[in-house]
């Protein structure tokens, strides 16, 4: 049986999806920034947070 320290990793929650998501090694110097869970997250949300759906709702 393998048993996963999941608990002592901090979570974020997805600024896209909404889905929790771990720690990992690759975001040890920026953690505090990441706010998506990949990089196909962070593709879906080009232009920034609430700024870019605002954008969007003006051109439509
Ligand atoms: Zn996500």
């Amino acid at each position: 049986m393998k048993q996963v320290k999941k608990e002592n990793l901090p979570t974020k929650m997805c600024s896209v999806c909404n889905r929790p998501f771990t720690w990992r090694k690759k975001w040890e110097k920026n953690w505090q920034d990441v706010k998506y869970c990949s990089d196909k997250c962070r593709g879906n949300n080009k232009g920034g947070e609430t700024q870019g759906l605002a954008f969007v709702q003006r051109v439509l």
